[in-house]
């Protein structure tokens, strides 16, 4: 099999050496006879899997001793709705900030569980490009809280700069950015986000809270979505996805290995600046985001005569470069670059996308 590139949004590309690593004890981890799949949540050799992953979770991104590390069940989505649940009243209200598709989903499921004060935080600029304006929003000082979606990975929109938020928790959405970078968690009252991004198979996903913050659920709220009887049980009230959890645990100690975040930051900056130059350089593609905005991890992408869309997601795959067709809410193209991405797959994505613009202007 010769090597395929695959640039998609999410389930998405993941560590060669974590692949093989896992087929390699699928039938027999550590010489217990049984697979990882196969045993308790509560055993002794499952424990230790998921302790470990939690700790080094910690240690990657940093997070100070008041967070909470939850892992739960529901992917974002889940979260769009447990968050108001945990964090909001149904009487109070939340401030969510729009800027593209995933805060916007955000906002219409939590105003089933509070008062949701929705602002767009981005705009089109003289040159028509999107660009944020995260300053002077209209916040409200009594919300429960604020939320973000720190990159929109349909629109293909990073927020770098996150707003000032007083004394209200701000909470982002870092779904499709996780571990890409480094982030400050003590300015956040929640970080979360689905695994399938940049961790490893969907249904785990990850809750990062301050302590002060949970503790006062709505009466509706589903035992295993409330935040503190999640805390109060490790994350396992009941049986967690086992296999999810262990993958995810391989994926944040071949991040260590290679050199945590800051390392990780560093190559995710040349791979889309890789990408965006080229993009910037040509007259056949274009890409509609202002360059302070721009998503490290997913890059939406237009060839001028959208004629050739289908030729030229055909001839990318034919040249072992897959699923780079964009989201149907834009059209076009979208590469998603996550951390298990190397260099040489955007350099040979970025060499077919000249050929292709050779052979067709
Ligand atoms: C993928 C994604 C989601 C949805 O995740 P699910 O786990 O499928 O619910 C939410 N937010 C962002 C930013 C995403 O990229």
């Amino acid at each position: 099999m010769s090597k395929v590139y695959n640039f998609s949004a999410g389930p998405s590309m993941l560590p060669e050496a974590v692949m093989k690593d896992v087929q390699k004890e699928f039938l027999d981890f550590n010489g217990i006879g049984a697979g990882v799949i196969e045993i308790s949540h509560r055993s002794k050799d499952y424990l230790a899997i998921a302790e470990k992953a939690a700790a080094d979770l910690r240690d990657l991104m940093n997070i100070p001793d008041n967070y909470k590390v939850l892992f739960m069940h529901g992917g974002g989505r889940g979260v769009f709705a447990n968050l108001p649940m945990n964090l909001g009243t149904a009487e109070g209200s939340a401030d969510y900030i729009v800027t593209g598709a995933w805060s916007g989903y955000a906002a219409e499921e939590a105003v089933k569980y509070t008062h949701v004060n929705s602002m767009r935080g981005d705009f089109v600029n003289a040159d028509g490009k999107v660009e944020l304006k995260l300053k002077d929003l209209p916040l409200k000082k009594d919300a429960a809280y604020v939320h973000m979606c720190m990159n929109e990975t349909i629109h293909g929109i990073e927020i770098f700069d996150a707003p000032e938020t007083g004394d209200v928790p701000l909470v982002a959405d870092i779904s499709s950015c996780i571990l890409s970078r480094r982030m400050d968690v003590s300015r956040y009252g929640m970080l979360y986000g689905g695994a399938q991004k940049n961790i490893g198979p969907s249904g785990i996903t990850i809750v990062i809270v301050r302590e002060d913050l949970i503790g006062h659920a709505q009466s509706i709220t589903p035992a295993i979505w409330d935040y503190k009887v999640t805390a109060d049980h490790d994350s396992m009230l009941n049986t967690p996805n086992t296999f999810a959890w262990y993958f995810a645990g391989k994926v944040f100690a071949w991040l260590k290995s290679i050199g945590g975040v800051e390392a990780m930051e560093a190559m995710n900056k040349e791979k889309s600046e890789l990408l965006y130059g080229f993009i910037d350089s040509s007259d056949f593609y274009s890409n509609n985001v202002a360059v302070s905005a721009r998503s490290r991890m997913n890059i939406p992408f237009f060839l001028k005569d959208s004629s050739l869309d289908q030729q030229f997601i055909a001839e990318a795959k034919a040249n072992n470069l897959i699923s780079l067709k964009g989201h149907r809410v834009l059209g076009g193209m979208r590469a998603s670059l996550y951390n298990a991405m190397p260099l040489e797959g955007v350099k040979a994505l970025v060499s077919f996308m000249e050929k292709f613009e050779k052979a067709h202007k």
